[in-house]
């Protein structure tokens, strides 16, 4: 997700928008479980501040990520913005927020992928009260219900049930 900033860096422009749109890494996701369902779009705004270069990006995606209790695959859209400062390659620093300008271009897509990174939460949910699968039939509790726990239930709480039920 390449920029080019050569009117930036040349002062012929002050400000130049962009916008991307670009598929996802293939594999970037796959060890989470996880695939892009639509391309990353990207609105990038550049300013030559008259010291260095700085950029405001507004991103959005939608993953698809497998539920942790229920397996099964969900819908997990993104939007976020970042604040990115383009360095020289010379005068690179490693601060998280610099970008590398080689030929007076950019590449943003490392750090719209380390921010997608880390908004993937690390035990993701397809809904906050998902119930997930029976631990001993294996169905999925969120479409059909079984009785099993009801028939592994601890006989005094059994017990119990019985008097309430009176
Ligand atoms: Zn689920
Ligand atoms: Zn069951």
């Amino acid at each position: 997700m390449k920029v080019n900033l050569k009117p930036l860096i040349r002062g012929t422009l002050k400000l130049e928008e962009f916008y991307l749109n670009e598929a996802g890494r293939e594999g970037f996701l796959s060890d989470m479980g996880g695939r892009f369902l639509t391309p990353i779009k990207v609105h990038l705004i550049m300013e030559n501040t008259g010291k260095k270069l700085a950029g405001r990006a507004r991103v959005s995606t939608i993953l698809a990520l497998n539920c942790g209790r229920c397996l099964e695959e969900f819908e997990y859209p993104l939007l976020f913005e970042l604040i990115l400062a383009a360095a020289e390659i010379s005068a690179y620093e490693d601060n998280g927020e610099m970008l590398l300008i080689e030929d007076e271009q950019a590449d943003i897509m490392p750090r719209v992928e380390e921010e997608i990174f880390s908004l993937i939460p690390l035990n993701p949910l397809c809904r906050q009260d998902c119930r997930g699968l029976c631990p001993s039939c294996g169905i999925n509790k969120n479409q059909q219900s079984c009785t099993c726990e009801e028939n592994d239930l601890d006989p005094r709480w059994q017990k119990l049930k019985e008097l309430k039920m009176k």
